[in-house]
């Protein structure tokens, strides 16, 4: 299986090269030629599996350079021992229809605990394999729980070092925590004055940089990403819904007319994640793109035109907030029939006006497979406590925003096949939101509310979170946007 760019597809790669790079050297993203199809026998072997045994069988059919050796190796160092219950991708089940796919039992209590427990397995891999024994430094850009994930998954990984960005009021008190208590000898956290676009923005200049990469080679060292612009993020994504749909046939789901998926959806990595699982042969009738109050994605899906040029809203799904959702790129790639000629001039289109319009066949194509749905921060407050009060389960502020959008589907479109709900965070990630959702009695302290949301819904909070009471910062330095690269070589030591 080869890997192309989005933006010239003449660019041809392994997939070890994929995910040692990133990215492509004129911007684009590497997709896979082709997406493997998952044959009946297929889908019985799988549904005899655990989710490590599903994990290596979806992988190798991706990484095709990977020996089985390799992939067990990266599987098992993943998947054991940091998800509760060794069950990264539990269902709850609410009502007859609604299956919540909760992917927040690991270490940092989000779903990118998934593909970023996983990720350093396989560019350690990988880069054995291509970039002859330099040193791999890790650029993160975070709107809160990337970084924290990407952190943990990279602590101590020998031959990495990792540098974490974040815009320094646009993540949650917690995440904050989280990030700059980080434990670990590679670690750098640095948080920077401007929203998570300016972040993602000025790490893609880096790391698209020749100078800085020539600069980094003398020194050693060589960069690559674990934002979800790297295949190695996508890849493990796919195999929590493949994984989904085993456990609702097991449960005995009637899915003879296939099932719906609603992702809350940022930067477009997870839903696209889904996508692919339904290409391999789950049977997905719609995805629905659930958006918050930056609703790009809504719009888009909508009318065909992607317009970045509006109000950027800070609100209480933080890691929504984005108005450039950089794996788009990957789907209207295939939706393009890979015309990566029209994906390059497009991606040119967003970076020098803020805007494109897809062509009419790109958009009917869009509107067939997916469902846009949108709602602000009242909606939202409003979607957790009904959903308390109804089944008696607490969500995130994300997870909830995929709920109304999925109440607006049903009350639009009268489909009511089972659904998968994915639930991306732990409700105590965002304790102060949540808890204000049921109540006016909201104490002071980040963790007053993390007891007090415990007490009030009889909900167990995460060890990841309890822990962090006694966590101290550790890191405190804040940056101008347009000093991202100093900060670079600062954390490196290089001129
Ligand atoms: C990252 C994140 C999202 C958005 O996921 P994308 O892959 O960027 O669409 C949603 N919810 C939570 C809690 C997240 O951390």
């Amino acid at each position: 299986m080869n890997y192309v760019s989005t933006r010239n597809n003449s660019v041809k790669v392994s997939a070890a090269y994929a995910i040692a790079h990133g990215i492509s050297a004129e911007g684009g993203l590497y997709v896979p030629e082709s997406i493997p199809a998952l044959t009946a026998d297929d889908f019985a072997a799988l549904s005899k599996l655990d989710y490590k045994g599903k994990a290596e069988f979806i992988l190798k059919k991706y990484l095709t350079d990977f020996t089985d050796a390799e992939i067990t190796h990266c599987v098992n160092g993943a998947y054991t021992g940091s998800f509760d219950d060794e069950k990264p991708a539990a269902i709850a089940q609410l009502g007859d229809k609604i299956n919540i796919l909760e992917l927040w039992h690991g270490p940092t209590c989000a779903f990118k605990d998934l593909a970023l427990q996983l990720l350093p397995y396989l560019l350690t891999t990988s880069t054995k394999k291509v970039a002859d024994g330099k040193k791999t430094v890790i650029l993160v850009a975070t709107s809160g729980d990337t970084g924290k994930a990407a952190l943990e998954g990279f602590k101590d990984v020998d031959g990495t070092e990792i540098i974490v960005f974040y815009p320094s009021e646009g993540v949650s008190p917690m995440q904050k925590l989280q990030m700059d208590s980080q434990k670990g000898n590679n670690v750098h956290v640095c948080a920077i004055k401007g929203n998570f676009d300016d972040a993602q923005s000025g790490v893609k200049a880096i790391f698209t940089d020749n100078e800085t990469k020539a600069t980094l080679a003398q020194n050693g060292m060589e960069f690559s990403s674990a934002n979800s612009i790297n295949w190695g993020r996508l890849v493990p994504q796919i195999i929590y819904y493949i994984s989904a749909y085993c456990d609702m046939l097991a449960k005995g789901d009637d899915l003879s007319n296939g099932f719906n998926i609603v992702v809350p959806t940022g930067n477009f990595g997870n839903i696209l994640a889904a996508y692919y699982a339904k290409e391999m042969g789950v049977p997905v009738n719609k995805l629905v793109c659930a958006s918050n109050a930056n609703k790009v994605l809504t719009d888009f899906i909508n009318t065909g035109v992607y317009d970045r040029n509006r109000n950027f809203y800070t609100t209480i799904s933080p890691s929504m907030d984005i108005l450039i959702s950089s794996n788009l790129e990957r789907m209207l790639y295939i939706l393009a029939d890979g015309d990566d000629k029209y994906i390059a001039d497009i991606q040119s289109q967003l970076a020098n006006d803020g805007k494109f319009t897809v062509k009419e066949s790109i958009l009917n194509k869009l509107q067939t497979l997916f469902y846009g749905a949108c709602c602000d921060d009242n909606g939202t407050l409003k979607t957790i406590k009904d959903t308390f009060d109804k089944y008696g389960y607490l969500c995130d502020t994300h997870t909830a925003v995929a709920v109304n959008a999925y109440e607006q589907y049903v009350a639009d479109t009268n489909d009511n096949r089972p659904v998968v709900i994915a639930s991306t965070a732990s409700p105590y990630k965002f304790a102060k939101s949540v808890i204000s959702a049921l109540t006016d009695q909201i104490p002071n302290s980040e963790f007053d509310t993390v007891d007090a949301l415990s007490g009030l819904t009889n909900t167990a909070v995460p060890t990841p979170i309890a822990e962090l009471k006694t966590a101290t910062a550790r890191f405190k330095d804040i940056y101008e946007k347009q000093d991202m690269y100093k900060a670079v070589c600062k954390c490196l030591d290089i001129k």
